[in-house]
């Protein structure tokens, strides 16, 4: 097999469909967000970022930052190993303790990404207990999937928040056979929210535990940021708690909250937990001083909630598109990967703003679209020119207009 034409033929398969990716080369600028340094075509020059997952900009908020800068000069770079083997570091058991009081749990624990939070916990968890079936929202993050694959558990898929459809699939099920339901609370690419209390109550009915990515939530919901289940008051009623230290708290990291045991089982029995790097000292730093912060700072959630209801109304009286969102996330439907690019394309060149086209496999094909993320620091500026810009392309593409 000649190996290297292998690897050219599927890139070049990705280019006919118009769905390779170019990354935007950017230089973020502390101080400076949502504007960052584009390095293009034609040099760097200055852009406005409209879809970032620093949700709120804790990335370059100077409580958090100076809290890295301490823990380097106090600790050094890295963790120094493994959480077992010397890498446990003060930060990372205050940073715990944190994160199972924002969730009101008895127990948190953290884990390189939330990435592998999720394909960890999910695969220890339903690897482990006997005849296990997961129940799995036909909408879930890939890397839950990939741990419920990887655990080798029987899995269903139920309709996409379908209480009803869940119910049935349950209510076939023996109720004495061990049961996980897995799902998210705001989803990134559509930004409806989960029945969580509804979810929960069928949980109770049948026996069954509760796995929630809050992801996209935390920092951003409730009155401390702890995710929609804290804004629905059902934070209590959840087996697991999954979140993320990258999109809202703009650092790095993930964890999983719930039970001491629960939690004591994943830290015993997971791979992706014992076998991985303490994250380092700093970062479990700044992503502590950024939960902090947050929970006593609700008026920056009150912001950007005003910010993306704005945004919203300002597309659809445009004539936009927009996806019915329940979220702060701004989705605008295109439908076609090549027109999504351009799109995506034109708005950088000729607008300096840069929203990533959102294509097949992370959205389903023909409901490409561009997602946009107002923050508290996108200002009625930075939207007056971003309403002119992406009606000038979408006049220049002939896009399609709301029905
Ligand atoms: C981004 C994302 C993750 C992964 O979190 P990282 O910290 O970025 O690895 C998990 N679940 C959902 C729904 C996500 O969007």
């Amino acid at each position: 097999m000649n190996y290297e034409s292998f690897f050219a033929d599927r890139i070049a398969a990705l280019k006919r469909e118009g769905r390779y990716r170019i990354f935007a080369d950017l230089e973020r600028r502390a101080g400076r967000f949502p504007k960052a340094f584009f390095h293009g075509p034609h040099g760097p020059r200055e852009i406005t970022v409209w879809c970032s997952n620093d949700y709120l900009g804790m990335g370059q908020h100077p409580a958090v930052l100076a809290a890295m800068h301490r823990a380097i000069d106090e600790c050094g770079a890295g963790a120094g190993g493994t959480r077992n083997i010397s890498g446990t570091n003060h930060y990372h058991v205050l940073l715990e303790r944190e994160l199972s009081d924002l969730h009101g749990t008895e127990a948190a624990l953290l884990f390189g990404s939330g990435w592998i939070a999720n394909m960890t916990a999910l695969n220890t968890i339903c690897r482990y207990i006997p005849d296990i079936l997961v129940l799995s929202d036909a909408d879930n993050h890939n890397s839950m999937i990939e741990g419920i694959i990887h655990s080798r558990a029987e899995k269903r898929v139920f309709r996409h928040n379908d209480v009803d459809h869940l119910n049935q699939i349950l209510a076939a099920e023996p109720l004495e056979r061990p049961k996980l339901i897995a799902f998210e609370s705001v989803y990134s690419m559509g930004g409806d929210i989960a029945p969580i209390g509804a979810f929960c109550d069928l949980a109770d009915r049948y026996n069954a535990m509760t796995f929630l990515d809050e992801v996209h939530a935390v920092g951003l919901y409730g009155e401390r940021g702890g995710g929609v289940a804290e804004r629905d008051g059902v934070m209590h009623r959840l087996t697991v708690i999954q979140g993320t230290l990258a999109k809202a708290f703009g650092v790095v990291g993930g964890y999983v909250a719930g039970s001491a045991a629960m939690c004591d089982f994943v830290r015993s029995y997971g791979t992706g937990f014992i076998f991985s790097s303490a994250m380092p000292p700093a970062v479990a730093a700044g992503a502590l001083a950024s939960v902090r912060h947050l929970k006593v700072h609700h008026e920056v959630r009150v912001r950007h909630q005003e910010r993306a209801a704005t945004l919203k109304r300002r597309f659809a009286e445009a004539g936009l598109p927009v996806l019915p969102s329940q979220s702060h996330i701004v989705p605008v439907l295109v439908g076609d990967p090549v027109l999504c690019k351009q799109a995506s394309d034109l708005l950088m060149r000729d607008h300096a703003i840069y929203v990533q086209p959102i294509n097949y496999p992370t959205v389903p094909r023909g409901s490409e679209r561009l997602r946009f993320t107002p923050t508290p620091l996108h200002d009625d500026a930075a939207m007056d020119h971003l309403l002119v810009a992406i009606q000038d392309v979408w006049q220049q593409l002939r896009l399609r207009l709301a029905a």
